[in-house]
């Protein structure tokens, strides 16, 4: 199976479904991540050569660059293409993508042009990221096994672990507690969240 992971910026993919990615590459999945911009607004970092080295963790076959300006996503064809470009290449069966509802304006504007992008796509769901808003999912997969993984493909992006917010907590505490808070949902100890757009499924 072809999965295709995409996220506004370097981190978003490995924050909202780095877990399922490990796993599904364990299981000899082929990975392929899309990330439309260099994450470098805020910061000096080189942090096209941290979304590299998570990348090579992950095993990924191939690292997509959109090459847009951060901070400067917006909802248009330019945008819509760029997804579309990468989905014909790719020809994923499931794609993964920020959620629409979220404060931040990049994962607002690409969350909104992926389900024009992906309106042939079969299976489509929406992670969790760092500022996503008012999400209910009710797709879960289990992380127990590879959180602390998931942890050590986060901490490829050395520059953000430690970004101020007001929570207190460093990246790698935020995506424990929210592993713990999906977990409980799920009725496991550690989960990723999802909200599909479509899930086509097999017979049970
Ligand atoms: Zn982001």
């Amino acid at each position: 199976m072809k999965i295709l992971a995409i996220g506004a910026h370097p981190d978003d993919i490995e924050y909202g479904c780095g877990g399922l990615l490990i796993r599904g590459a364990d299981a000899g999945h082929e990975i392929f991540l899309h990330v439309l911009t260099d994450g470098s607004a805020t910061t000096d970092a080189d942090r096209k050569t941290e979304q590299s080295t998570a990348a090579e963790m992950l095993g990924a076959k191939e690292l997509f660059w959109g090459g847009f300006k951060d901070t400067g996503l917006v909802q248009n064809r330019e945008l819509i293409v760029a997804l579309e470009n990468i989905i014909k290449k790719v020809n994923p069966d499931v794609v993964l993508v920020n959620a629409p509802g979220d404060a931040h304006q990049d994962h607002e504007a690409l969350a909104n042009c992926a389900v024009t992008a992906c309106r042939y796509q079969k299976r489509v769901l929406f992670y969790h990221d760092y500022t996503t808003l008012n999400f209910q999912p009710d797709t879960f997969i289990d992380i127990g096994d590879v959180l602390d993984r998931k942890r050590a493909l986060l901490a490829c992006h050395a520059s953000q672990v430690n970004k101020q917010n007001p929570t207190g907590l460093d990246l790698l505490e935020s995506v424990g507690a929210l592993a713990a808070y999906y977990g409980f949902m799920a009725k496991v100890r550690y989960a990723e969240a999802f909200r599909p757009l479509r899930n086509l499924i097999e017979p049970i």
